[in-house]
């Protein structure tokens, strides 16, 4: 049930030599913490524990960060794998998910495959992207979107983040591409890099979407093809339309603290029938089809989701809309509990979108930023699971010397914002 503890590994960022003086005030049940160095204002930390508590954990029990649920027919389905044989990657339940998938998302064609990851990777490939390659992404996203970029033999080139959406800011990278973006014969090159930038891939930041529109305008201008990054966002609408529905080609993850979980597992999305058919191919070892003979045409991939997480997914998508009712439910019991606690607020959904809500997330003021980690100890050991978010890519020894934009916005969202607790399961007495 503990999905959250695999990814929460290696979360914690490194002290660095800048933390600031702090003077406990601790009164009985009330911590008071006096952050001289940076602002010389006070902040209960004891309220924004309260308010989480009094949300997520009424009863007082331990709360996990993200849990799965599993109350609809996946043991049925799981069952009927394990009755039939059909456990491994062809199946009646793969041929379903990606049918159900497809329709969810809005799309033509969903690829099921074993992971998230791999779903990026398939959909980069699928996407010409080819190796010394560029690809833009936020420097504020889960490592695996940099990651698969890597594994394509391409090279993240980092971008800002919007302090509303959390994700790419598109004017600042028009303004970031006008400086160092150059049109030749060979696609969009980084005249500072000399490489071809091939996509770029926006994340849907703990499901809030990305500003879209601007974005694929900014993407057309410039010939470069757009891979959304929908792992996080899977029930997201943006301006109406599913997220993972907004790009030529598009990814997802149901990883065992998603939204919808097979275990593990991904899917690509996408429109067009030949993008689909080459993400299918890629998978299944580039196997052509034959009755008997093995016959590969190209170094391919075993990626396929096997039948019996594909039997999970489809009783998990049963319940969605559920799902999706649910968090929606305990976002906005959070928004009206941290409407009266000062010094941080509940981070929202921006007023195009309709978020999933995957990740409910507070942001400290700009004043309390050096309490964070402090807040971080006093709500994990209350038994409530909190954690940053992730270290930035930029800042990573595998990315550091990647190129980037000024990411200044990133920085101030990872250094204010905190996860809180946001299982479905937590809506259940709202
Ligand atoms: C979950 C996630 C992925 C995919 O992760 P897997 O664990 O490989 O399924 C990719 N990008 C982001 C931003 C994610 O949150």
């Amino acid at each position: 049930m503990a999905a959250w503890k695999a990814s929460s590994a290696g979360w914690r960022r490194p002290l660095t030599g800048l933390q600031s003086r702090r003077i406990w005030l601790g009164t009985g049940t009330h911590s008071t913490i006096f952050d001289e160095a940076r602002s010389g204002r006070s902040m209960n930390l004891t309220a924004i524990i309260d308010a989480i508590r009094d949300v997520a954990a009424p009863g007082n029990q331990r709360v996990a960060l993200h849990e799965p649920r599993f109350a609809g027919k996946e043991w049925d389905y799981v069952k009927d794998c394990l009755d039939t044989g059909w456990v491994s990657s062809v199946g009646q339940y793969v041929d379903r998910f990606e049918r159900d998938l497809a329709r969810t998302c809005g799309v033509q064609h969903a690829v099921a495959v074993v992971n998230g990851t791999a779903a990026l990777h398939m959909a980069f490939l699928a996407a010409g992207v080819k190796a010394g390659d560029e690809i833009l992404m936020p420097t504020l996203t889960f490592v695996a979107t940099a990651n698969a970029a890597s594994h394509a033999g391409a090279i993240p080139h980092f971008v800002d983040s919007d302090e509303i959406s959390l994700g790419i800011a598109p004017a600042k990278l028009a303004e970031h591409l006008s400086k160092i973006a150059q049109r030749t014969d060979a696609g969009v090159v980084n005249t500072l890099t000399g490489r071809r930038i091939a996509a770029i891939a926006p994340m849907h930041t703990f499901g809030h979407p990305v500003d879209m529109e601007p974005l694929t305008e900014l993407a057309r201008d410039w010939g470069i093809l757009v891979v959304e990054d929908a792992t996080e966002s899977l029930g997201s609408l943006y301006k109406g339309k599913p997220t993972g529905s907004l790009a030529p080609i598009a990814t997802l993850s149901f990883n065992g603290n998603k939204v919808v979980t097979t275990g593990g597992g991904g899917a690509v999305l996408t429109d067009d029938p030949e993008l689909a058919r080459r993400v299918k191919h890629l998978t299944t070892t580039a196997k052509k089809p034959h009755q008997w003979a093995f016959l590969h045409d190209e170094i391919g991939f075993n990626y396929r989701l096997p039948n019996i997480n594909a039997a999970l997914g489809c009783a998990q998508l049963e319940q969605l809309d559920g799902f999706l009712s649910a968090k929606r439910r305990l976002a906005e019991a959070y928004r009206q509990r941290f409407g009266s606690v000062e010094g941080c607020s509940f981070v929202q959904e921006p007023g195009y979108a309709r978020s999933n809500f995957w990740l409910n997330a507070i942001m400290l003021d700009d004043d309390h930023v050096s309490l964070r980690d402090e807040v971080l100890r006093l709500s994990n050991e209350a038994g409530l699971m909190t954690r940053p978010c992730w270290e930035l890519m930029h800042r990573l020894p595998m990315y550091c010397d990647n190129p980037r934009m000024d990411v200044a916005s990133a920085e101030r969202i990872a250094a204010r914002l905190i996860n809180i607790p946001s299982s479905a399961v937590l809506a259940d007495g709202l």
